[in-house]
């Protein structure tokens, strides 16, 4: 198994930035531009990310709408598989798999393209990682999980550079789930 040294883990959380307050008073928002940026914090996630699913015989990586997009794509391109979109609501141009989830206020809808994992067939045997940057209640990522099931394909761990752990989200989730960083 591959584990992060501490030096590496300070390396990756000491290049997240805090921004107290945003987008509303109380949250406070784990600012992921500043990893992107800092090339040795950004390579370290990224080799620790590539020797962890190097061994998982994954077929696609699919990434939540839309921080997923960049870690995902970046470590589909690492391990040289396809990446997919999940995307929210509207985005997607082709015929779209839906599924809503709960908000503190309302619900919002994540989709995704009803072949993004190949033709029924090749669904069928579709091993898929989600990722995301970070999972706080847990209903995004729960939706977009069950939309890989409810399209064919299996989704086989979920991974998240942070975990906000007190707030349980990884609950909900029909697959096992990977966190880079647990930040309480
Ligand atoms: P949830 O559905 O509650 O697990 O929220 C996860 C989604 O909201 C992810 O796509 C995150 O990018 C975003 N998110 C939630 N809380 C934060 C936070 N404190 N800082 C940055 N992004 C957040």
């Amino acid at each position: 198994m591959n584990i992060l040294t501490t030096e590496e883990k300070n390396i990756i959380l000491g290049s997240i930035r805090d921004i107290p307050d945003f987008p509303k008073p109380g949250i406070i928002f784990k600012d992921i531009t500043t990893l992107l940026s800092n090339s040795e914090a950004l390579n370290t996630l990224m080799s620790h990310l590539e020797k962890r699913y190097k061994s998982y015989d994954l077929d696609y990586i699919a990434g939540i709408d839309a921080r997923g997009f960049i870690f995902g794509s970046i470590l589909a391109d690492r391990l040289g598989l396809g990446f997919v979109t999940i995307r929210k609501k509207g985005k997607l141009p082709y015929t779209t798999v839906a599924e809503k989830y709960s908000l503190e206020y309302g619900f919002d809808e994540v989709e995704v393209h009803i072949d993004a994992f190949g033709d029924t067939e090749a669904t069928q045997d579709a091993k898929v990682l989600l990722i995301d940057d970070l999972i706080a209640t847990g209903g995004t990522a729960v939706a977009a999980a069950s939309l890989i099931n409810k399209v064919g394909a299996t989704c086989v761990e979920a991974c998240f550079i942070m975990e906000l752990g007190f707030l349980n989200g990884r609950e909900g989730i029909d697959a096992p789930v990977y966190s880079v960083l647990e930040i309480d």
